[in-house]
């Protein structure tokens, strides 16, 4: 079964967000009245599982883990161990704050993950703890270190922000041209209520022009490995590559493959749209089986909606989506 929405997108990649709990407060992820998914309602790794498998039985092949913060909920690195041993051909990547995690990446290695994707928006330690609400920037670097020792390749991810981290730009660009990474910078996203912020917009086309003050850029041809929502510049004589994402200036929604499911059991076919499906009441039912499961993705699927004509429709407004990013996984 392949999946396909109305408009002929085809949908193979799916984000699960295994928990909403992180031990960072992001300043453009948490609102300020957050409360967690009570526990229960939060999926078993069984039922998360048991969507992995059913996902990669309609063809899906690639599976990013997030959250929250996925490392920080028990049991996690045995979570990964079982969708390996289950889907060994799938394409398993993860998002992470990264600073739980310097001394697992020998292990994430061997259980075979490849590629993680870790976010830092700042390499000076006072903004970064302005920005998270603690004092983890050293943390995060080690890890960084740790993958490229262990040969996982990361792509480190900034949310753009001005008057945070634009001054910043050239630290940036000297980190990737020292490191092997992909540094990337994501345009900030209105979402959830008080993460609304006009002032701070910084868009990936002010972020080309002044980065290549700093750097020789050469745009990366679009190829199978390279196709995702990124733009993707290598940096003249250095090792990494510099890459920009424009979810609010120039979206992606065409070419979008995603679903999403949100670790309370939620299925999200936009990153912007509030309507869901709630696949945890059907895990949960005894009655109903995995068909019932696969019909409901199927038809969810089918009605996928453009992201970009729901932030136009509520440019102004509060935030364009009534959830925050900690609860979604980003
Ligand atoms: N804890 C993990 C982490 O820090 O990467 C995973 C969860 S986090 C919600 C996933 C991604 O969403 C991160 O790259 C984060 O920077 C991004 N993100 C969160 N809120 C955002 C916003 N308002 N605009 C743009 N990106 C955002």
């Amino acid at each position: 079964m392949v999946l396909q929405d109305k408009l002929g997108r085809c949908v193979n990649y799916l984000r699960l967000s295994v928990t909403d709990r992180c031990n960072l407060r992001c300043m453009y992820c948490v609102t300020k009245d957050f409360t967690h998914i009570p526990h229960p309602d939060i999926l078993r790794y069984e039922e998360m599982l048991r969507l992995i498998d059913l996902a990669a039985s309609m063809n899906i092949n690639k599976l990013r883990l997030t959250g929250g913060e996925p490392f920080a909920r028990k049991g996690f690195m045995e979570f990964v161990s079982k969708i390996m041993a289950r889907h060994g051909d799938m394409d398993l990547r993860i998002t992470s704050n990264g600073t739980l995690i310097e001394p697992l990446i020998p292990e994430l290695s061997r259980l075979g993950v490849k590629r993680l994707n870790i976010s830092l928006d700042t390499l000076d330690r006072k903004t970064f703890e302005e920005v998270t609400g603690r004092d983890h920037l050293t943390d995060v670097l080690g890890t960084i270190e740790a993958c490229i020792r262990a040969g996982i390749r990361v792509k480190v991810n900034a949310v753009a922000m001005k008057g945070i981290n634009d001054r910043e730009l050239g630290a940036f660009i000297d980190f990737a041209r020292n490191n092997p990474i992909d540094m990337r910078f994501i345009e900030f996203m209105p979402m959830g209520d008080d993460t609304k912020s006009d002032s701070r917009f910084w868009s990936a086309d002010d972020i080309l022009a002044q980065a290549s003050e700093f750097a020789n850029l050469v745009p990366v041809k679009r190829t199978k490995e390279n196709r995702g929502p990124a733009r993707m510049y290598s940096i003249e004589g250095g090792q990494g590559r510099l890459g920009l994402i424009s979810p609010v200036s120039s979206h992606f929604c065409g070419t979008c493959n995603r679903l999403r499911i949100t670790s309370d059991g939620y299925l999200r076919t936009c990153l912007f749209s509030d309507h869901t499906y709630k696949l945890r009441g059907i895990l949960r039912n005894p009655s109903l089986g995995d068909d019932t499961l696969k019909k409901v993705i199927a038809a969810a699927t089918r009605d996928k909606p453009l992201g970009y004509h729901l932030l136009e429709s509520r440019k102004g407004c509060e935030g364009v989506c009534g959830t925050q990013m900690s609860a979604i996984g980003g």
